[in-house]
């Protein structure tokens, strides 16, 4: 048989294309069958010197410092409409890569659009304060760019989350490195492509691929970057955090989670039910901000996890590119960390699976799960504090709205919650009460939202994503001080 050899993904350091990187050759694999997708070059020392010093060289030297900012604005919005007008390809990529299904790899694309529409519009309002100090002084800051971002990316999420850091970081002005995932790093190369076409300037974003122990490790150490925003697992992130620690550079951190969802006696259950389910089971389990403890009224217990069994039950199974309810995980080895959860789960409680996985090759070499509901198992278990990254929806009851926040907010997590009840007074007095970055009321993580920042409390982070907000992690403010009195 005469087969096709893969695409190979090389290391972009300014105008340099590297493909034969001095960490080898790694490989990317479609989660449901198990084929390769793509190689890529495996950065080492080497190309992690060459794209930090085409960074470096760009915010230094390049003329992006220097344009107006509604310049910048018209560039960012280029790339907001190539990315638009390339969707189905990056779409179809990015199901092969992550598994994920089509439906979430088009809401992944048109995101990220959104995201570089938001940011270009946000170029030229990055103003600064004007401070009265008194007769003969003048006073005001400045948001000076902060330098040579890097941006390291897990494989969840992968076009998205480059596109939620690097549009807020090239709006204030910095240069950028992008470390993706080893797992997905195909679309960060379309992205690459894009940022040239739309006339972004030499060195201004530059791609490193490789391992995360090796390339990853050394970028987060270089001395050539001024700022790190890092979206991944709590134990890499300490890594992180320990490596700017040894030339003291700020971090932004988004981590883990462990969201609840709080369902009140009251809620409109024929809404609030598809919320919960697509709160936890969308992209599989593998959110970040999944709801995967659903916090419900006693007295409703039992006929919830009736109906969340039968929706459950009815999910469908298969590759992403088919668009089924459920892919697979990512790959195989995080199909036996989620497996192993099955089993503790029977440990602690009642395990209730869903949807039988694919039988039939080539999907049944893929890293299928079965999405889950567990019962019986209290808050305090491993089933209800850790992060599976998993369909795996653990229910717990409660007595009381105090009960219900208590159980919410004991957590090592803080990223999101989820509150679904007819009752305006209780839904914004435990909007309040929760320890958490964001709060959704009859609804959970939805729709294009750009706008609003996002960022966890506790060990699921610290800086904020998004909106606004995200911005000041790219700035530093510059204080100006005049004293000017009348000549004699
Ligand atoms: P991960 O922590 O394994 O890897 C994330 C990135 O870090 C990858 O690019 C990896 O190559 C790199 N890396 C690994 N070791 C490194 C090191 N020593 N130094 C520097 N970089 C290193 O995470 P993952 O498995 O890719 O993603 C899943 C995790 O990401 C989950 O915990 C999830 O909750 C989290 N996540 C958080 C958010 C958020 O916004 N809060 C969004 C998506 C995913």
């Amino acid at each position: 048989m005469n087969r096709q050899s893969p695409t190979l993904i090389p290391t972009v350091c300014g105008n340099t294309i590297i493909t034969d990187a001095s960490d080898g050759i790694g490989q990317t694999f479609d989660p449901a069958t198990g084929q390769v997708v793509a190689e890529f070059a495996r950065a080492g020392q080497q190309e992690v010197d060459l794209a930090v010093s085409a960074a470096r060289k760009a915010f230094d030297e390049g003329p992006w410092g220097r344009m107006r900012p509604f310049e910048r604005g018209r560039v960012l919005m280029r790339i907001a409409e190539l990315i638009t007008e390339r969707r189905e390809e990056l779409v179809r990529l990015e199901c092969a890569d992550s598994g994920k299904p089509l439906r979430d790899a088009h809401w992944e694309v048109d995101c990220s659009a959104r995201f570089f529409e938001f940011y270009a519009g946000a170029t030229d309002k990055l103003h600064g304060n004007s401070i009265p100090l008194g007769p003969d002084w003048s006073d005001w800051t400045v948001k000076d760019a902060i330098g040579v971002s890097l941006h390291i990316i897990p494989w969840n999420y992968p076009f998205q989350l480059i596109a939620r850091g690097v549009a807020p970081a090239l709006a204030a002005g910095c240069s950028v490195i992008i470390k993706p995932s080893a797992e997905t790093p195909v679309t960060a190369y379309e992205f690459m492509k894009i940022c040239q076409d739309a006339g972004l300037p030499e060195g201004q974003v530059n791609l490193v691929n490789g391992r995360g122990s090796v390339a990853g490790d050394m970028l987060a150490r270089h001395r050539g970057v001024d700022q790190i925003t890092f979206t991944g697992s709590v134990e890499t992130g300490q890594s992180v955090l320990a490596a700017a620690a040894t030339h003291a550079v700020p971090c932004s951190m988004e981590l883990g989670g462990k969201s609840a969802q709080i369902l009140f006696a009251d809620a409109d259950l024929d809404r609030a039910l598809p919320i919960i389910a697509s709160g936890v089971f969308t992209h599989c389990g593998q959110v970040c901000n999944a709801g995967t403890r659903l916090v419900v009224e006693r007295n409703i217990h039992n006929s919830v996890v009736d109906r969340l069994q039968a929706m459950i039950g009815d999910m469908s199974m298969g590759a992403g590119i088919d668009d089924p309810d459920l892919g697979p995980l990512i790959n195989l080895g995080h199909k036996k960390d989620v497996d192993a959860f099955y089993e503790i789960a029977r440990e602690e409680g009642e395990l209730i699976l869903g949807a039988e996985t694919p039988k039939t090759e080539p999907l049944s070499n893929g890293a299928f799960v079965r999405p889950a509901l567990v019962t019986g198992a209290g808050n305090e278990t491993r089933i209800a504090r850790e992060e599976i990254f998993g369909p795996i929806l653990t229910v717990i009851p409660f007595d009381g709205a105090e009960d219900a926040a208590r159980i919410a907010n004991d957590s090592p997590f803080g990223l999101v919650a989820g509150v679904h009840t007819t009752n305006v007074d209780a839904a914004l007095a435990m909007s309040e009460r929760l320890r958490v970055g964001q709060v959704w009321v009859n609804s959970f993580a939805v729709g294009l939202d750009v706008e609003f920042p996002f960022g966890g409390y506790k060990l699921s982070g610290f800086g904020r994503e998004k909106g606004l907000e995200a911005l000041a992690a790219y700035q530093q403010v510059k204080n100006i001080c005049v004293h000017h009195p009348l000549p004699r």
